[in-house]
């Protein structure tokens, strides 16, 4: 039997009452596996801030290098939105990412078919539900490029002066493309071996590369059937036949535009886990896509699903638990068959509404009554 060790970062805001959902359903899975997880609490964000000046404590990267997994609530708040850049609660996440070596972020767009009524699509378009996976890569590309801005003594065509020009340099090397798909493909392999590889080849360099190296990868997962697609297209397709698609793989830019939108389609911000993932072996850090929620912090109205979801992909990617893993993510699907929700997934009238303890004792029943 293991002992896994997981670095607990509660946060700010709603963090705290969801990273303590979370953890109660990882004690429900120590007792059913026989294994064991040694919670360690740290500080980061404002909450960081507000102890030691700091919003990544050297000892919280420490302990989080040092574990099989990182749990998450959120950072942020209206307390800290004054302070400059570097040293907001936001800077937490940058920091943690780059110590950590975390280069994949995975967000689960995904939408239980009970809650079918949240997405803003047809019913016929979503089907039996929809439940997509947007690798999106997290260190490279347009966003950590080279970027300028300068003087331009040029002129546009009618002779007016270009003025200030400005530029964000996209580059990816084959070695960052070649390590984020495989985790795209690694993905494909535990779901339903289909791969969706977005870029705009027709017109992008970059793009042109990520293709040379696909072909090169996907030589060793000969089962993944890949489908490329221009982000363009991605962005329709996804309001058209979201439950058809299942892993897509992209760059940094693409993937933070296509995993907004896909979010958006399922819904509640509240249902949707997020893993972000380095070299494996490495502790990857599981958190929900929603923030700290200010507005509802203390009112035990938070959703606790995004984080308890987040918890089945750690148990999936990073602790070899994925029997435990989809049996979370059962007892989620179960619960909301029984028409319990919390305030933020309510349809109508009908739904029966829970505090975020109450959700997470729910999940954890249904947890148990599993086989
Ligand atoms: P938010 O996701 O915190 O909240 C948006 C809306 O969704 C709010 O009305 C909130 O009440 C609701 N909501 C969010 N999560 C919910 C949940 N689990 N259950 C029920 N309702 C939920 O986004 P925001 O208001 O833009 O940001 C608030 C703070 O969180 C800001 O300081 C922001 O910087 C931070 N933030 C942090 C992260 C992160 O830590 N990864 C991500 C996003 C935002």
């Amino acid at each position: 039997m293991a002992e896994y060790k997981i670095a607990v970062i509660p946060g700010d805001g709603i963090g705290a009452e969801v990273t303590k959902s979370a953890c109660a359903v990882l004690e429900e899975v120590a007792k059913r596996t026989g294994n064991s997880f040694a919670f360690t609490e740290v500080l980061a964000g404002g909450a960081a801030i507000d102890a030691t000046g700091d919003p990544l404590p050297e000892k919280t990267l420490q302990i989080a290098k040092e574990s099989d997994a990182v749990l998450l609530g959120a950072v942020g708040g209206p307390k800290w939105d004054a302070l400059p850049g570097k040293q907001r609660p936001e800077a937490a996440l940058l920091g943690l990412r780059k110590g950590l070596g975390l280069y994949a972020n995975l967000r689960l767009a995904i939408l239980f078919p009970q809650l079918r009524s949240a997405s803003p699509l047809k019913d016929e378009i979503i089907g039996n539900g929809i439940n997509i996976m947007i690798v999106r890569e997290l260190t490279g590309g347009i966003y950590f490029g080279k970027r300028g801005i300068e003087a331009s003594s040029e002129t546009l065509e009618d002779g007016s002066p270009k003025g200030m020009e400005a530029f964000d340099v996209e580059t990816y090397s084959e070695g960052e493309i070649r390590r984020i798909l495989k985790v795209g493909f690694v993905l494909a392999m535990q779901r339903k071996k289909k791969l969706i590889v977005v870029d705009k080849a027709n017109i992008l360099e970059t793009s042109r590369l990520w293709r040379k190296v696909t072909e090169e990868v996907r030589k060793d997962y000969p089962e993944v059937e890949v489908e490329f697609m221009y982000v363009d297209n991605a962005s329709m397709q996804l309001l058209r036949r979201p439950s058809s698609m299942d892993v897509i793989v992209t760059s940094n830019m693409f993937g933070d535009i296509l995993s907004d939108e896909a979010g958006m389609i399922t819904g509640s911000i509240g249902m949707l886990p997020s893993a972000s993932l380095g070299d494996p072996g490495k502790p990857g850090m599981y958190e929900p896509v929603h923030g700290s929620a200010p507005d509802i912090a203390g009112t035990g109205k938070a959703n606790p699903l995004a984080t308890i979801l987040s918890c089945a992909m750690m148990l999936r990617s990073s602790l070899d638990l994925a029997a435990e893993a989809d049996r979370i993510e059962q007892a989620v699907q179960d619960v909301l068959a029984q028409g319990y929700r919390t305030a933020d997934i309510a349809e109508d009238e009908k739904a029966q509404i829970l505090t975020t303890t109450q959700m997470t004792e729910k999940v954890i029943e249904a947890y148990r009554a599993l086989a």
